[in-house]
């Protein structure tokens, strides 16, 4: 019986940890338990050939234990390849704290969190995720230096999501130029799902460039609220996945791009911050492909973040994180180029150049 055939409940039964489908080699997965403050988080450290493994730390509600381990695995694999992509010397780790953070968190909880980073020495570098906030990385500095994405005022580059809104605005401007021809956004119809840290971001360039924006989110409150304030429309059809528009930009959660949806997207560019969109790299990917739609790999364009937060640990330099955050509409554009030439899809070009970058790093540190 091979782990591919065998679903996650007959899998604890064989193989709980590096038999899950989401395993991917990870040099460490480290399990935090505290009973005095309900702790229990993961830390995935996928690899680490280009540095320290940096990556978020999620707090969410997961559904069950399972959830929660293959989130962190897929999302430390994820970081890997951004890193790599981005041309970062990070390698790829992330974390999450299963709970909800807006009842479950307590500074207790993410002191004792900052502990446990703190016992890795570095191989991990916390930041901060959906869930998780830049006062809570503050909280994070008082019990360990391996943390970034703490505040201005005590020597950060605080909260990156506004860069990684930047990344996917132009990841989103070099998808369009590949796919219309022209990069101006102007007069298109874009959709995007999740007006959080980032996507707000997102709709006041898009709406100022002039791209009619129509925005969705399970927050009816927000969407009100970033509807006024920037003049973009409320999705109010039934199905976003069919709406009539030329970019989806998910900035949401992850795998909204399934076998559910991946057939009935009508957009021609997708182009978002999410991380994990496809739910299947491999399948979707190709399905997105041979039906003429343009994705910008998740990893490349909402790289702006981890480039901001890197920026802390060399130096921190709000410009020139700016400008390396420009730069992903070149590799972006580069990747599409890729990915016709060799006939792959956008996200197969996109691995395989940063698998080529881990390679050659491993074969020099080898030789050295
Ligand atoms: P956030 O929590 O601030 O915002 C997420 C938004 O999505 C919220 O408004 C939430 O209500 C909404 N949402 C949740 N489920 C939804 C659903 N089913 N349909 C529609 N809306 C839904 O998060 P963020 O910091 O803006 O990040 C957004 C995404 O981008 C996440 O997947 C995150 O991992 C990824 N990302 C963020 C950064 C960053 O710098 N913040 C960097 C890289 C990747």
């Amino acid at each position: 019986m091979t782990t591919e055939i065998i679903n996650a409940k007959e899998l604890h039964k064989v193989d709980p940890v590096f038999g899950q489908l989401s395993f991917d080699n990870h040099e460490q997965i480290v399990f935090c338990n505290d009973k005095d403050t309900g702790l229990k988080a993961i830390i995935g450290i996928h690899n680490t050939t280009l540095g320290p493994a940096l990556g978020g730390t999620r707090m969410w509600k997961y559904a069950n234990e399972w959830e929660a381990l293959n989130d962190v695995l897929r999302l430390s694999r994820g970081m890997t390849y951004k890193s790599a992509i981005t041309g970062l010397n990070l390698g790829g780790g992330k974390a999450v704290i299963i709970g909800d953070s807006k009842t479950d968190k307590t500074p207790e909880m993410i002191t004792k969190f900052g502990e446990y980073v703190n016992s890795l020495s570095g191989r991990y570098i916390t930041a901060e995720d959906v869930g998780t906030t830049t006062a809570d990385m503050d909280l994070i500095r008082q019990v360990t230096k391996h943390v970034t994405g703490i505040s201005e005022s005590i020597g950060g580059s605080g909260n990156p999501s506004p860069v990684t809104a930047y990344g996917v605005y132009m990841g989103m401007k070099a998808a369009a130029k590949y796919k219309f021809g022209t990069d101006n956004l102007a007069g298109k119809k874009v959709l995007v799902q999740g007006i959080g840290h980032v996507g707000e971001t997102l709709v006041e360039y898009l709406v100022k460039e002039g791209a009619l924006v129509q925005i969705a989110d399970i927050n009816q409150a927000r969407l009100e609220e970033v509807g006024a304030k920037y003049g973009a429309s409320i999705f109010t059809g039934e199905d976003l996945y069919t709406a009539d528009v030329d970019i989806y930009s998910p900035c949401a959660l992850g795998a909204t791009i399934n076998d559910d949806t991946v057939n009935k997207i009508r957009a021609k560019v997708i182009a978002g911050a999410a991380n994990n969109q496809l739910a299947n790299d491999i399948i979707h990917g190709q399905i997105l492909k041979e039906r003429g739609i343009a994705y910008a790999p998740d990893f490349l364009i909402n790289a702006g973040g981890i480039i901001n937060v890197y920026a802390e640990i060399v130096g921190y330099d709000s410009a020139e994180a700016m400008k390396r955050t420009e730069n992903i509409y070149n590799t972006t554009l580069e990747i599409f180029n890729f990915a016709d030439t060799n006939k792959i899809t956008t996200q197969q070009a996109a691995m395989s150049v940063a698998q080529s970058r881990i390679d050659q790093r491993k074969k020099e540190n080898a030789a050295k």
